[in-house]
């Protein structure tokens, strides 16, 4: 405890969870210290889509308009067969945004950080690398420059390859998915019908998509089942490598390709980690994809990451005892994550079917299924985020 009776709270990672959370504890009264592995912030990255679950837990936070600002709210989205057949439309100014208040909003990622960032009271330590948690009860933790720190819980929001993740569950590493992503951020103007609308296409062993994430620039992915020329190579062939695969998509996507410069799209492989048994252990908890990274097929890892910070910040703050503030944490968010990460993984299988009968019958089951359990299955979803009662004051 600090001298003035709150919580010492301690987050490693200064991710999008990371950051959330810190900002969701702020709100409640518990000041933390968040300690970043990287030497500085950088504007770099790609984009990202913030499903309505997400959505609904920065309006509590108070920064939709900050983030609605930054990105773009869309209105609906599509997902299309190569040969450009719409299969299945995504109302969301009617289903989501009119039940709800919220549709999805895509923004660059760094975007966000900055909104993130500027919310937060705390100066986020940065160059500084947990190397281990030597202690869960009370939790203690090193780093690389040789400091330990004792909080009252050290909450480990550090991302896929989780260091403080050992001290819950040793030995859990990244499971690859037979595939790898390319995204890229084009400065493009899109025409009229895709200013608000993203979009997706099923392919054979390929899935690919993007939406507008500002006035001037659209964020676009493609999987491919494996490399499409080896990181050695010449950029220019890689773009033509690119040009190659993608190019005989529907549109807008074969514009997009166009616009792309060598350099401008980087390469990962897909990877998630196995459902945890646990995610606590003593004081030290946690969060994001250090709890329950997901593959992308279905864009809600940092979502769900999003869901955690809000329930822990609301745990610690309304229980007296940390031990039992975590417990209640992980009875409320494990469940749904381990739900969606199963869901995800299920998507990241038919996704990426690489027979093109497999594909076709894929596609056709998407197209068949009617567009009033596809809007039923998205709202229970939205209707099962975790908020706090809407009396009780973020
Ligand atoms: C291709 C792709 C597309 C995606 N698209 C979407 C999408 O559209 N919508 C969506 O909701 N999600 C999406 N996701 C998932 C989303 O990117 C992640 O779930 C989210 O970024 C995880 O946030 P995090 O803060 O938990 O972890 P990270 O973003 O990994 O942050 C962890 C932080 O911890 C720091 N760190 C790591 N180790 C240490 C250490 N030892 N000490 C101190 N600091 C440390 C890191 O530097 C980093 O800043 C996508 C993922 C991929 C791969």
């Amino acid at each position: 405890m600090r001298q003035n009776g709150t919580l010492d709270v301690a987050i490693v990672g200064g991710g999008i969870c990371g950051l959330t959370t810190a900002i969701a504890l702020e709100r409640r009264g518990i000041e933390p210290r968040i300690y970043e592995a990287a030497t500085e912030y950088r504007p770099v990255g790609a984009g990202i889509l913030l499903h309505t679950n997400a959505m609904l837990v920065f309006d509590r936070l108070g920064l939709t308009d900050r983030i609605r600002d930054a990105g773009v709210a869309l209105d609906d989205g599509e997902i299309r067969s190569p040969t450009g057949t719409v299969l299945q439309r995504l109302d969301l100014a009617g289903v989501e945004r009119a039940a709800f208040g919220h549709g999805y909003v895509a923004i660059h990622r760094a975007a966000l950080q900055r909104v993130l960032l500027d919310a937060l009271e705390a100066e986020v330590r940065t160059d500084a690398v947990c190397t281990a948690v030597d202690s869960t009860a009370p939790p203690i933790a090193t780093f690389a420059d040789g400091t330990t720190i004792e909080p009252d819980v050290l909450v480990g929001a550090d991302g896929i390859d989780s260091t403080v993740r050992e001290a819950i569950v040793p030995g859990v590493s990244r499971r690859r998915l037979e595939s790898v992503v390319y995204r890229a951020v084009v400065p493009i103007d899109l025409p009229p019908t895709y200013r608000r609308r993203g979009f997706q296409c099923w392919g054979v062993g390929t899935y690919t998509g993007g939406a507008r994430i500002d006035a001037d620039r659209v964020y676009w992915f493609g999987t491919a089942p494996e490399p499409l020329r080896p990181e050695s190579a010449d950029p220019a062939a890689k773009l033509a490598a690119i040009r190659e695969h993608y190019g005989g998509y529907p549109e807008p996507v074969p514009s997009i390709i166009a616009a792309l410069e060598p350099g401008d799209v980087f390469r990962s492989a897909l990877a998630d980690v196995p459902r945890l048994e646990r995610w606590r252990r003593g004081n030290v908890v946690l969060a994001g994809d250090a709890a329950h990274a997901l593959l992308p097929f279905g864009g809600q890892g940092a979502a769900q990451g999003i869901e955690d910070a809000i329930v822990l910040a609301r745990a610690l703050a309304t229980r007296d005892e940390p031990a039992a503030a975590l417990d209640s944490y992980e009875r409320t968010r494990k469940p749904r994550a381990d739900r969606v990460h199963d869901e995800a993984r299920r998507m990241g299988w038919l996704a990426t079917r690489q027979s093109s009968l497999g594909a076709r019958v894929r596609n056709l089951g998407v197209r068949v299924l009617p567009r009033r359990l596809f809007d039923r299955i998205r709202r229970r979803r939205i209707a099962e985020t975790p908020l706090p009662k809407a009396t009780t004051p973020e």
